[in-house]
């Protein structure tokens, strides 16, 4: 039957990418965790560990219950990280997935120019590292799960700059559909939230993010784009048992942008 409120306690919840108080993930953390939800999140390591310090102390009014390194690129990191959630928690309930990267020279300019390590480290971080992720939380996730990826409209459609990221989101989404089909039979749901674009630190990397706002303004049908606290929300719902029918899904979170052909 579930349980009709949205009520996260008792769960544990696992949030990878949060960078700073504009990152999506740490939306998406608030809100696990107003809805009852115990919290974990881990941080991408640097040599004098600022990350680290600002994840600490950003998090800290969540009380996260585990803070670690979690560097998808470091297949050692990552088996690590799940050993000690499995060594603290015990088990995982909710799996958020709200990383990606591309180098400079992926995002703006001709799409034939981008070279070919650019294209293998954005695919690496981007896209493999959700399944990646997904293989760690497999055996913790006894009593069924929720994962839940970002991604963006320019994995679907052409927008400007986007490039290389666009190739990565168009994976990743069929990656949330594979892993949904071999995850579901053990009640883990897999979907992905398709958020309107955000200022972060990663969007400040893509070409012209303030014109993509701009023109989610002009055009969508709530004429504003969206927070993190409104994805934080749906991630909220995807989370929950309120959404237990639903998997391999990609949510748009984006005033409605997706749904328009012609713009006036
Ligand atoms: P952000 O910069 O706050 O978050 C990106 C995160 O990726 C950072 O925390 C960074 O540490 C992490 N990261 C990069 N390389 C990593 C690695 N090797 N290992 C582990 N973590 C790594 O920016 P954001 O906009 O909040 O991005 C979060 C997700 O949301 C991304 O998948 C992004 O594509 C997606 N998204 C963003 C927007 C937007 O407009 N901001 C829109 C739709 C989807």
């Amino acid at each position: 039957m579930g349980n009709f409120m949205l009520d996260l306690s008792g769960k544990h919840a696992f949030v990878t990418g949060i960078a700073n108080n504009r990152s999506i993930a740490w939306g998406i953390a608030q809100q696990l965790h107003r809805a009852g939800a115990e919290i974990g999140v881990s941080y991408l390591p640097d040599d004098k560990g600022r990350f680290e310090k600002k994840v600490r102390e950003l998090t800290e009014p969540l009380h996260p219950t585990l803070v670690l390194p979690g560097d998808v690129q470091d297949d050692a990191q990552v088996d690590a990280l799940f050993n000690t959630v499995k060594e603290k928690w015990g088990k995982l309930d909710i799996l958020i997935h709200c990383l990606a990267f591309a180098d400079k020279s992926g995002l703006t300019g001709n799409y034939t120019d981008i070279p070919k390590e650019a294209f293998s480290q954005a695919m690496e971080i981007s896209t493999y590292s959700l399944g990646r992720l997904a293989r760690g939380a497999k055996p913790l996730m006894t009593n069924g799960g929720s994962i839940i990826t970002l991604t963006y409209f320019g994995g679907v459609k052409v927008i400007p700059n986007y490039n290389l990221m666009g190739v990565a989101k168009a994976g990743l989404e069929m990656t949330v559909r594979y892993l949904a089909a071999e995850l579901g039979p053990q009640n883990i749901r897999v979907n992905g939230i398709s958020a309107g674009p955000i200022r972060t630190l990663a969007s400040s990397a893509v070409g012209g993010i303030l014109d993509m706002i701009h023109n989610v303004e002009e055009v969508a049908p709530l004429k504003r784009t969206v927070t993190q606290t409104e994805v934080g929300n749906t991630a909220a719902f995807l989370a929950s048992d309120l959404s237990s029918g639903i998997t391999g899904q990609i949510i748009y979170v984006d005033s409605g942008y997706e749904i328009m052909g012609m713009y006036n």
